[in-house]
């Protein structure tokens, strides 16, 4: 009850959704395994963010999500630290399969910052990631890809079109899809891509959808990606 209030004093609501788990207030709270408490005790972060008390809860219960945060909120480690738990419940990749979690992201410099959220906590449990964006040679993200598979993968819609159409891989694993910074996608005009793309995933996948702003575009994307009984929330005054 108290955490709740102070929650909500702090911005953090639920706008929809039955059965929401219940908020979180510290990192133990949220039940991480042990290597991710180590790699959070490394980093040195002290309390985890509103967006992320309430993120986790949810996302780790494996409902699917859409938060409309403010910029600044910290809302890359919201999903990083459930796609790793995600990734480390799953059998491993056989050979050939595409990676089990995917983040796409508007641009090369963000996918590349949460590629280094990603490795921070990806260390521990050996889990590989690739990085996957246009403007830089696609042959190193190729191998990154294909050298023994890569459970987590970053990339903007172009280029994993690209790679998607050229069989370079594939989604036939991916059961764990974030979008953010889903308003700037729709902006730069990447719905046709995400749409081809998230036709690929699993259908059992978990979608977690992350935005600043929630403009009608992005309400129509939500409404047809993120319905697999879906929570919604809200930080600060976005939205
Ligand atoms: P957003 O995507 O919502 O704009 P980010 O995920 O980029 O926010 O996080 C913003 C900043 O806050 C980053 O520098 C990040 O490292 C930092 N950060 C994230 N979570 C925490 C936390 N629990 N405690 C302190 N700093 C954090
Ligand atoms: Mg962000």
């Amino acid at each position: 009850r108290a955490t709740e209030d102070a929650m909500r004093a702090r911005g953090v609501r639920v706008v929809r959704g039955a059965d929401v788990p219940k908020i979180v207030t510290t990192f133990e709270e949220a039940s991480f395994p042990a290597y991710v408490m180590d790699d959070l005790k490394e980093r040195g972060l002290a309390t985890p963010t509103p967006c992320q008390c309430q993120a986790w809860p949810i996302a780790l219960s494996g409902r699917d999500l859409i938060a409309v945060a403010e910029t600044g909120s910290g809302k890359t480690l919201a999903y990083v630290l459930p796609a790793i738990v995600h990734v480390n419940a799953q059998p491993v990749l056989e050979k050939g399969e595409g990676p089990i979690a995917l983040v796409l992201a508007p641009t090369r410099e963000l996918a590349s910052q949460i590629e280094l959220e990603v490795a921070k906590f990806a260390a521990s449990s050996e889990i590989k990631h690739a990085c996957v964006t246009g403007g830089v040679p696609k042959g190193p993200q190729i191998k990154a890809l294909k050298s023994g598979g890569s459970e987590i993968c970053v990339a903007t819609p172009g280029r994993l079109i690209d790679f998607l159409d050229g069989g370079q891989t594939n989604l036939r694993r991916t059961s764990f899809v974030v979008l953010d910074e889903a308003d700037r996608m729709l902006d730069m005009g990447f719905e046709p891509q995400i749409r081809r793309i998230i036709a690929q995933t699993r259908c059992d996948r978990q979608t977690l959808l992350f935005t600043a702003t929630w403009p009608v575009e992005v309400r129509e994307v939500a409404r047809e990606f993120i319905r697999n009984d879906p929570v919604e929330m809200r930080v600060g005054g976005a939205g």
